[in-house]
């Protein structure tokens, strides 16, 4: 493709995505393909000579629109917010359209500065201290895993230039909320701790928070048996309920036994930027790390997490690798984002932040996180005032869990905890099945529950309303 071709059908796709942006509130919000759908209406042979952009076009709107769950429409209101802002869709395309490739600082030293500024740019605006060095990475599990690998060598004295963990005369330990995203244990075993050597803590019974004197008795025990904690996970924002861990209690018990504090803010680390919900987040600067997505409620599209740090040398020190191919004169001096993390290579990330906050404005982000925190409060308060229907967790942000609990009967019987949950399963599998907006089951303490993440860019309060009626209706139904 030459760039004159370029230019003719990217203004025929960029027109596209935008008419498909305003026509997403009329699509059934989840995908209502059955598996291998796509695959059979898509052709079986690889393309010999060239289709035509209208050929592939068609295929867009035949095959992958309604092969797609509607994320960006306002009656989204599953898993989470993600990937909504057009201006980063602007960055994510100049990222590719320059073609620029981050190996080291000399192959792009714009996309490495621009990195910093956007890191720092961010940080500012969520009120972290200036001690905390930020890189963007595809995704929190990514930023956690690092993080988990910074800890493990923290702990062992860098046991990696040695035998790694297989040469320790000692376990190492790593602790978390039994809330903690999936993505936290997942980095605790690919970092090399091992099953045996998670700790789930003890949590408090109303608000889901972890409890810091569970914790300091965890250690304890296992100090006292040989063991070394390495780290401690703080969830802030946990993915069912959005519980927020006491950081400062638990900074303070880490401290105690010298371990690594990483804070998971993926989801609710977009609040950060509103100064009234800052005291969520207390105690943050005195962690080792801390990570949040703004590629979920914040708005940039994926793939833009960031992970922040304190001590580069030591994370660089973990991560560093000096190939001769790579080296060159500015050594050094200057950040390589290389020995930040784990790939080698890395897109043009930083684009997307910089187009989303130069084009939108803090200001108006801002007033968009306050409307979801504002509808989210609405929903709370109609659930808590409405019979048959309970709040199952504290209300901190944007996400609102439900259970409809009905006092007559279920299936003809009083509802049990097993005919709830069938219950509860019915209702929201209805309400989904019909299209007109979408909300995600989910598992808390055992019990079967149901999350209202507020959020997308386009949901309003009416969306919000309208939402609540479905529920209602459909909840009754299936009694
Ligand atoms: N942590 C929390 C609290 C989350 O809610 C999620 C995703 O939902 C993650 C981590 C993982 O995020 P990512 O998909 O960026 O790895």
């Amino acid at each position: 493709m030459t760039p004159e071709e370029f230019r003719a059908a990217g203004h025929e796709l960029i027109d596209w995505i935008a008419d498909f942006r305003e026509r997403v509130p009329e699509l059934p919000v989840r995908a209502e393909t059955e598996p291998g759908d796509v695959r059979r209406a898509l052709a079986t042979a690889p393309p010999e000579t060239p289709d035509s952009l209208a050929d592939l076009v068609a295929d867009l709107d035949r095959v992958i629109v309604p092969g797609l769950t509607q994320i960006q429409s306002p009656s989204y209101f599953a898993w989470f917010p993600s990937n909504a802002s057009l201006a980063s869709v602007l960055g994510d395309l100049t990222s590719s359209g320059l073609g620029a490739l981050g190996i080291t600082w000399q192959s792009a030293p714009a996309l490495t500065e621009l990195e910093e500024v956007v890191t720092e740019w961010l940080r500012e605006l969520t009120g972290l201290a200036p001690g905390w060095h930020g890189a963007i990475h595809d995704t929190a599990s990514s930023g956690c895993l690092v993080a988990m690998l910074a800890a493990r060598e923290r702990a062992s004295s860098f046991s990696e230039m040695r035998g790694g963990l297989q040469g320790e005369p000692s376990p190492y330990v790593v602790y978390s909320s039994p809330h903690a995203h999936s993505s936290i244990p997942k980095a605790v075993l690919l970092a090399g701790f091992g099953h045996d050597n998670l700790r789930y803590v003890g949590t408090d019974p109303a608000t889901f928070a972890m409890d810091p004197e569970s914790l300091r008795a965890a250690m304890a025990t296992d100090v006292a048996a040989g063991r070394v904690p390495a780290a401690v996970v703080v969830s802030l924002g946990t993915t069912g309920t959005t519980a927020f861990d006491p950081t400062p209690e638990i900074v303070a018990v880490a401290r105690e036994f010298g371990a690594w504090v990483h804070v998971d803010a993926a989801m609710a680390g977009s609040a950060m930027l509103l100064p009234e919900c800052r005291h969520l987040f207390a105690g943050v600067d005195d962690a080792d790390s801390i990570g949040w997505n703004p590629h979920k409620w914040l708005g940039t599209v994926l793939d833009t997490s960031l992970l922040y740090v304190r001590d580069v040398d030591l994370l660089v020190r973990v991560m560093a690798t000096n190939p001769s191919y790579l080296q060159s004169s500015v050594d050094g001096s200057v950040v390589q984002y290389k020995d930040w993390g784990i790939p080698l290579g890395r897109r043009f990330r930083a684009l997307k932040l910089w187009f989303h906050l130069r084009l939108d404005g803090a200001e108006a982000i801002r007033a968009r996180l306050r409307r979801d925190l504002a509808n989210a409060q609405w929903l709370a308060a109609v659930v808590r005032d409405e019979p048959e229907w309970e709040l199952v967790a504290p209300v901190l942000l944007q996400t609102v869990c439900v259970r409809h609990v009905p006092t007559t009967s279920v299936g003809g019987a009083v509802p049990d905890a097993d005919a709830l949950d069938a219950h509860t399963r019915s209702w929201v599998e209805a309400l989904n099945a019909t299209g007109l907006a979408f909300v995600t089951p989910a598992l808390h303490e055992g019990r079967w529950m149901v999350r209202v993440s507020i959020g997308a860019e386009a949901t309003e309060r009416s969306d919000v309303e309208r939402l609540w009626q479905l529920m209602r209706s459909t909840a009754s139904v299936s009694t």
